[in-house]
């Protein structure tokens, strides 16, 4: 049964597609590529994830050789990205856990477990939280997750798609159920440049925004 949050969150989704159209991911990187990423960009920008993650491509040609590397020339390479003390460590442990577990690092298993349990198997692992793992689970693997990340959360509970006080783990399985998994992919993206280009977290510029006269904020502008 279609709810009026459900109605709202496909209207929004229209009003970006309109305004933005499809948006495309960057290439689609595989499953532990796309985890290793997901990690550097914790606390950063795309360009410093980005450097970060070519730097460490270059400097190890696998992710084995990541994994069984020394710790301070994993750290040295992704320093890009920041928080390398903690990053470093934290990519080596994750993939040498996954090796221990599966023999490889391979993950291409994900695809055909139910999606609960893949976004369970991908979560117990230290750093990789619900944004994380729905990353690689609907970026690398096509699968039904929608990823909340600083802007997707801000701009939801701006417009009324969520609860305010909702945290950001909450917000995973809500907006899950809010929109279509048809539009995860697009609304996620579209939502990010909204959140980028138009509804700042200072300041929204309300009387440019695509999806206005849909929004429930309550300190709209113009
Ligand atoms: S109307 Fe303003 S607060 Fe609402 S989504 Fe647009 S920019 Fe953000």
């Amino acid at each position: 049964m279609m709810t009026n949050l459900n109605s709202l969150a496909l209207q929004i989704h229209q009003a970006l597609l309109k305004a933005f159209g499809e948006p495309i991911w960057r290439n689609p990187l595989p499953a532990i590529d796309e985890l290793v990423s997901t990690i550097l960009s914790q606390n950063t920008n795309d360009v410093n994830r980005d450097r970060a993650f070519h730097a460490l491509r270059a400097k190890f040609p696998t992710w084995e050789s990541v994994r069984d590397a020394e710790e301070r020339e994993v750290v040295e390479a992704i320093r890009p990205a920041g928080l390398a003390n903690q990053k470093g460590p934290r990519i080596r442990q994750v993939l040498k856990e996954i090796t221990q577990e599966r023999g490889s690092l391979d993950l291409q298993f994900l695809s055909d477990m139910p999606l609960e349990e893949a976004r369970a198997w991908l979560t117990k692992f230290n750093g990789v939280g619900p944004k994380t793992a729905a990353i690689v689970l609907c970026f690398a693997l096509g699968r039904p997750a929608f990823p909340v990340d600083t802007h997707v959360y801000r701009v939801t509970g701006r417009i009324g798609l969520r609860p305010e006080k909702m945290t950001v783990e909450q917000a995973h399985p809500h907006l899950e159920a809010v929109f279509p998994p048809e539009t995860y992919y697009a609304a996620h993206l579209n939502i990010i440049r909204l959140g980028r280009e138009v509804c700042h977290a200072r300041k929204p510029l309300c009387p440019k925004c695509p999806v206005r006269e849909l929004c429930g904020y309550k300190d709209k502008t113009g």
